[in-house]
């Protein structure tokens, strides 16, 4: 038996989760009669990072109404085509990983089953005859050419599809879906909640209390306060599982530099001694830092390092953060709900942090509780959540384990690291029979998994005997014909940088 639906619901904190999160369910209840509020203190601010994400993204603005030509105008944003890792592998070695796919399966004989192309490249490989992934990907020539334009609808074969996502001003983003929120009816509090008043019989959140006098009462609180997680830990107290054990990297140094240079469409991150350094280049200037382990620098070294690898000069002195990879035990206990750094992080590489909030936020629309609180519903996102997180975490961790760099201590012990069973499963698969295993709940598909087992240089050991059987002169065909549709496709795209002017034309008159 159902019982009364919800009338109102209190988020705390206005950073990127706490807007988005406003944003979406003001949309979703829009002709319901919940009140939606918003705590922030303009004194505490945000965390400000947070600018690479992956194409989930533009799903999220335009289901609110935004265009991405509006988005790239009012966040300054620019393209990202993927991540271009350097160094990683090997010192001198860079690949990228494209928000695309490679190629195009082959097909044995008329009515036949697709045999994967990287199946074909591999039997190539074997016969001594290797060709580099990346040239069957048309987002990576595009991203190294510094190009971009929308992917042709329908692609003539995968490989000459891809979807891109923005990197974008995490202050301007949130004042972005500040407005967009206040004008679908959030009403914001500009303070500080000094108080988590807990109801003394359930323990349930009963009020909140701010450092104004006032007193916010409600039903669902959700919390968006960052790392401090003022309401799932230090009010409720679910604990937190810590992945330390497997990712070293807590701490990160962040800082803008003056750089407007935007001739590459995506995210860099260069492997260094103790951990690596991003360069996400902005319309009005580029975003930098360095993520580490402090198990094996330290933070002068650490300062010394990021400085000297940025070229151009900074826009303030880099700002410190710690965290310590991992998740909440529970982002659902009672009548709260954790979405954003409260909930857990993990660490930047792969940009999954806002994706993570995106899904959060998913999740909470497909189970959103009425009066009852039904246990089922948060036991149900509590379980999406830990096997969301563990997916991301055996990704990342695939990163740092597959690594051939010994030159540093840190490097050596990423080698070391024991493998959750989850990803050992998924490596010996691959290597064995290049087979991808997907689990549920897994944010990266196979393709992603492809481009970074090889840009890690893990091959399979067999090949498909299907692959095997195919004629090399249609394999041959085949492939150089894909190459020529890239190489022309990308001798005809603008620069990137054209692409934005015509953005920004076009957001002028959205
Ligand atoms: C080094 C680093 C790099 C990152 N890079 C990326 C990236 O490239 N891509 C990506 O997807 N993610 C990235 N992230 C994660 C990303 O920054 C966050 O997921 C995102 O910004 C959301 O943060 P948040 O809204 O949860 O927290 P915050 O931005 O910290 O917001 C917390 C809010 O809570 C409020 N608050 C806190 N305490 C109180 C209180 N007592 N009373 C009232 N209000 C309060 C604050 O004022 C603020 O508004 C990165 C994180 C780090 C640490």
């Amino acid at each position: 038996m159902s019982a009364a639906p919800l009338s109102s619901v209190v988020i705390v904190g206005g950073g990127t989760a706490g807007w988005m999160t406003a944003a979406a369910l003001a949309r979703h209840l829009s002709g319901t009669s919940v009140r939606i509020r918003l705590i922030e203190s303009s004194a505490i601010g945000t965390i400000g990072v947070g600018e690479a994400t992956i194409p989930t993204i533009r799903h999220f603005y335009r289901s609110l109404g935004l265009s991405d030509a509006e988005v790239i105008r009012d966040t300054a944003a620019t393209v990202k085509l993927g991540i271009g890792f350097v160094d990683w592998r090997e010192k001198g070695h860079d690949f990228i990983h494209p928000f695309a796919g490679y190629g195009q399966d082959f097909r044995n004989g008329f009515d036949g089953d697709d045999i994967g192309f990287h199946h074909v490249l591999n039997r190539l490989r074997a016969e001594g005859t290797p060709h580099d992934l990346e040239r069957y990907s048309l987002c990576v020539q595009l991203a190294r050419a510094g190009k971009f334009a929308f992917a042709p609808d329908p692609a003539p074969f995968n490989g000459a599809f891809y979807d891109w996502a923005l990197h974008l001003d995490a202050g301007l983003f949130a004042d972005l879906l500040r407005r967009h929120a206040e004008g679908a009816g959030v009403e914001r509090i500009d303070a500080k909640v000094e108080q988590v008043v807990l109801h003394p019989e359930t323990g349930f959140i009963d009020h909140l209390a701010l450092d104004t006098g006032e007193s916010v009462p409600g039903e669902l609180f959700i919390d968006c306060s960052g790392f401090s997680a003022l309401l799932i830990e230090k009010a409720l107290g679910v604990g937190y599982e810590s992945y330390a054990d497997r990712l070293f990297c807590d701490r990160a140094l962040a800082v803008q530099s003056e750089s407007r240079t935007i001739d590459t469409p995506y995210t860099k991150v260069t492997a260094r001694d103790a951990g690596w350094t991003w360069r996400i280049p902005l319309q009005h200037r580029t975003g930098n830092g360095f993520v580490y382990s402090s198990r094996h620098t330290d933070d002068e070294t650490a300062l010394r390092d990021l400085k000297a690898g940025i070229p151009d000069p900074l826009l303030f002195e880099p700002r410190p953060l710690r965290f310590t990879p991992g998740r909440r035990h529970r982002a659902w206990v009672k009548n709260c709900v954790a979405i954003g750094l409260s909930s857990g992080f993990l660490e930047p590489l792969e940009s999954t942090s806002i994706a993570l909030i995106q899904t959060g936020i998913e999740k909470l629309k497909q189970l959103f509780p009425d009066h009852g609180f039904n246990p089922i519903l948060a036991e149900e996102y509590n379980d999406m959540s830990q096997r969301e997180f563990e997916r991301v975490r055996d990704f990342l961790v695939l990163h740092y384990r597959s690594t051939r760099r010994t030159d540093t201590a840190f490097w050596r012990d990423c080698q070391a690291v024991a493998l959750p069973d989850t990803l050992r499963h998924k490596i010996e698969l691959y290597k064995a029979r290049g087979h991808f295993v997907r689990y549920r709940w897994e944010m990266f598909h196979p393709q992603s998994w492809l481009a970074i087992y090889d840009g890690f240089g893990i091959v399979p050991e067999g090949v498909d005997p299907a692959a095997q059987a195919l004629s090399r002169t249609d394999i041959d065909g085949a492939l150089s014909q894909m190459r020529d549709y890239i190489d022309r496709t990308v001798a005809r795209a603008p620069r990137h940088a054209d692409f934005i002017a015509w953005c920004l034309l076009q957001g002028k008159a959205a």
